[in-house]
């Protein structure tokens, strides 16, 4: 497929296109090909929250099941002005993906409302995060659909959806969702476990360029839960460098490397959750655009912000020797196809984000036997996961002389498509 063609449309078209390429390797079965095209199932909702003023808005929400055949489905539950019903269905698709890449027994799916939680108040995400359950809870269950967070929603939301769910059911059903708070049955390292994983993944991928992470200098673009712990655990446990990080706000730069305790001080204190005036505070930090600091010179760049960030037209700006996919979708077909051509190494979000559906999957384990492991055997197993699947993809990538989204594409489809057939689907 001319992967220029999908540069211009949405991003269920890339992820379908993305699925297209993988087929014609694999030769999948027409009819198989033509299932995982689309999602199983979808509900479109609208939800009525009474506003703090007394006024009542009405809110646009999304629930898609891409595909079950390996058990249920996975996905978080994004809150952003900008969602659509195709985000939705393509990140539920990257979930079917990404839970088989990892080989976990589940399938994928996504939830958004079309929100600006920045301009809500806590009162108002509750009411809203309580009557998107009350739509969607009979598409949910732990045997049925497991939501969990993503963009802009978090722990505080899932304790109330979760508590939604047990007032409609009449019990409580821990493992209906996951990205809890641990003292409402959530799993010790779930809130770091997808930036862990882009870090194992770093480390991985160091390895196959013959680089140390040691001293490697690192660029986040994104300072929510994923780009802020990536840039933690890249800085203090791996040693790299950490010399821009950048979020809605802007971004800042610093040659000699920034603090990330000062930079996660900040966005917790004086920010209200944004990077904006860290310079004003902290010398030696200089402002940067989210363009500059996708094309720094660095050794490792961390999309970890939103889809259809590095594309066709600044995909040849870029200077970093990897990139490490923290976001769903950050590049386009059309860039990864540059990227490729220029020797720029590319782990994919399937793989590389995978650690927070992986411990999402351990948390659902724990909640359905009501025993809870040490964050040690958490990480243990969680390193282990990421492991295997780095090496399962990358001996595809080596197998088929393709760049590692597609070998990650080869070795998911493959899994899924088997499932399919083995239920006689198609
Ligand atoms: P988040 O809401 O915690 O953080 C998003 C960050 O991106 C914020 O810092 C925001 O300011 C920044 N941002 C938004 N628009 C931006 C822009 N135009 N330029 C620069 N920065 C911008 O969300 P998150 O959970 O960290 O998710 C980030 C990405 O990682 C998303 O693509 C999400 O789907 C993906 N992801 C998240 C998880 C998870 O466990 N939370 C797991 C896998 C993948």
């Amino acid at each position: 497929m001319a992967t220029a063609h999908v540069e211009e449309l949405n991003a269920f078209a890339i992820a379908q296109a993305q699925l297209d390429l993988a087929a014609e390797i694999l030769r999948l079965d027409p009819a198989v090909h033509a299932l995982l095209r689309e999602p199983l199932r979808e509900m479109h909702v609208s939800l009525p929250v009474r506003m703090d003023d007394g006024t009542t808005r009405v809110f646009k929400g999304f629930r898609v099941q891409h595909n079950d055949s390996r058990g249920p489905t996975k996905g978080g539950i994004r809150f952003h002005p900008d969602e659509t019903i195709d985000t939705v269905r393509a990140l539920a698709m990257w979930m079917t993906w990404k839970c088989s890449v990892v080989n976990i027994p589940l399938g994928g799916a996504k939830g958004g409302v079309v929100c600006n939680p920045k301009e809500m108040s806590q009162a108002e995400i509750e009411r809203l995060s309580r009557a998107y359950i009350r739509q969607v809870g009979p598409m949910l269950g732990l045997e049925k659909d497991v939501p969990a967070p993503d963009v802009f929603t978090n722990p505080q939301v899932m304790s109330w959806m979760l508590d939604e769910f047990s007032v409609l059911k009449g019990y409580n059903e821990f493992g209906v969702i996951t990205g809890k708070p641990v003292a409402l049955g959530g799993s010790a390292g779930r809130g770091d476990a997808t930036s862990r994983g882009v870090a194992i993944c770093a480390n991985l991928a160091a390895a196959r360029l013959g680089m140390q992470l040691e001293g490697a200098t690192v660029a986040v673009q994104g300072f929510g839960n994923v780009g802020r712990h990536a840039a933690v655990i890249l800085a203090k446990e791996y040693g790299c460098k950490v010399v821009a990080v950048s979020d809605v706000s802007g971004g800042w730069f610093n040659a000699d490397g920034l603090d990330v305790d000062q930079l996660t001080d900040h966005v917790d204190t004086v920010g209200g959750g944004l990077l904006e005036g860290f310079g004003d505070h902290h010398e030696g930090a200089t402002p940067i655009s989210n363009a500059e600091l996708l094309a720094l010179d660095v050794d490792i760049l961390v999309p970890a912000a939103l889809e259809g960030q590095i594309r066709g037209d600044n995909a040849r700006d870029v200077r970093a020797k990897m990139i490490v996919e923290g976001a769903n979708g950050p590049t386009t077909p059309e860039a990864d196809d540059i990227l490729y051509e220029r020797g720029i190494l590319v782990v994919p979000d399937i793989l590389a984000n995978a650690g927070g559906v992986t411990v999402s999957y351990f948390e659902m384990v724990q909640n359905s036997y009501g025993y809870y492991w040490e964050l040690d055997l958490v990480r243990e197993r969680l390193k282990r996961t990421m492991t295997d699947a780095f090496e399962a993809v990358f001996e595809m990538t080596d197998h088929f002389e393709v760049h590692p989204r597609l070998g990650a594409y080869l070795l998911a489809v493959n899994r899924v498509a088997e499932a399919v057939r083995l239920r006689g689907w198609a």
